[in-house]
């Protein structure tokens, strides 16, 4: 198992190559098979209203914005019945912080989902569910529970960011601290329910920061295996305050680099994501090579990403053909990475 100066020390090398090579025998060990998934689902924020003020994030609006917006639920529905129809298993459904939504707004929105759909939950990251809890007077246990028993499946690894509290008390000051977003994964496992793992680098931490953050990720995967996943992906400056203060956006190589060396520290978690959104078809291809075994959705409405200015789009047989050009079998799979029932 690597360690931490080790991983450290692989940040260092100039040995990009050497790096990706050996992230690309991990990934060979855990899939032999040579496949590479995608999933097929849609991206819904439900409000953009937010009272975090996070410096890296164009799309939040403060309360009583004109911008601002809280979906009604017919247009949430009317966005799922589209998924469906695409051939779409699941939604993503991520929002703001706010503090007039307490825990029965969101149990009724799950339960009204799937009292009409036959589809798969992956909603509110861990800074969502910390503020439930905090608005609805509920323990972090209690949320989860209220809320999977109203229809939540799993629960998506975003608001971590990098996971060092100097590093969130300078970019995200309000959001969850690092202990509490580990602590909703946490607790989601330890009800049985899966979750996946996010890191956005290159908004101004140090290595040692990259490093620890995924130390923090593999010490509750050996503790309790609940992640399905884990997704790096890149600061993107355009539209964000941060952007004034940290320049320069993170390159390919330094992309290819992180993503191998999470391949080689996380051993102990599946699945390992290349990211197209973020990063481009073609950089997301040679991550393929770099120890990344899944390219994410093909069906992207992610106003956190796109109003920060990430517009590459791709249909399902575009990215099937990188796939393939790569030497993978393409692979259509579902939230939790199961690819048995489809195609
Ligand atoms: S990243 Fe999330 S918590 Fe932070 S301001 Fe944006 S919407 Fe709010």
């Amino acid at each position: 198992m690597m360690t931490r100066d080790e991983a450290c020390d692989l940040f260092r090398s100039p040995d990009l190559i050497g790096i990706g090579m050996a992230a690309d025998a991990v990934r060979r060990t855990l899939h032999p098979e040579g496949v590479v998934s995608y999933i097929i689902d849609r991206n819904i924020n439900y409000t953009n209203f937010c009272t975090e003020y996070c410096t890296f994030c164009a799309f939040y609006r403060p309360l009583g914005h004109e911008e601002g917006y809280i979906l009604p639920k017919e247009v949430i529905f009317q966005k799922i019945q589209e998924t469906l129809d695409l051939g779409g298993t699941g939604v993503l459904m991520q929002g703001g912080l706010h503090p007039d939504l307490k825990i029965e707004w969101y149990e009724d929105l799950m339960r009204s989902i799937k009292q009409r759909f036959r589809i798969h939950l992956h909603c509110f990251s861990s800074p969502e569910i910390v503020n439930i809890a905090e608005v609805s007077g509920l323990s972090l246990r209690d949320t989860i529970a209220r809320l999977r028993d109203a229809g939540l499946d799993s629960i998506p690894g975003g608001g971590a960011e990098i996971l060092d509290d100097a590093v969130r008390h300078r970019i995200s000051r309000l959001k969850c601290s690092t202990q509490e977003w580990a602590d909703v994964h946490l607790e989601a496992h330890r009800l049985g329910m899966r979750t996946t793992a996010t890191m956005m680098f290159g908004c101004g931490e140090t290595i040692e920061q990259r490093v620890a953050h995924l130390q923090l990720v593999r010490e509750i995967q050996e503790e309790t295996g609940g992640f399905t996943a884990f997704i790096p992906w890149t600061f993107q400056r355009e539209n964000t305050s941060l952007g004034r203060t940290v320049k320069e956006e993170a390159t390919a190589v330094e992309y290819l680099k992180t993503l191998a060396i999470s391949r080689l520290y996380l051993d102990n978690i599946d699945n390992v994501q290349s990211s197209w959104v973020t990063q481009g078809l073609k950089t997301c291809q040679v991550g393929l090579r770099f120890g990344g075994n899944d390219v994410g959705s093909i069906m992207i409405e992610e106003n956190v990403v796109y109003s920060a200015g990430a517009h590459h789009r791709a249909y399902e047989e575009e990215l099937r053909r990188i796939i393939r050009d790569a030497g993978f079998v393409p692979r259509q799979r579902d939230t939790l990475y199961r690819t048995f029932f489809l195609n």
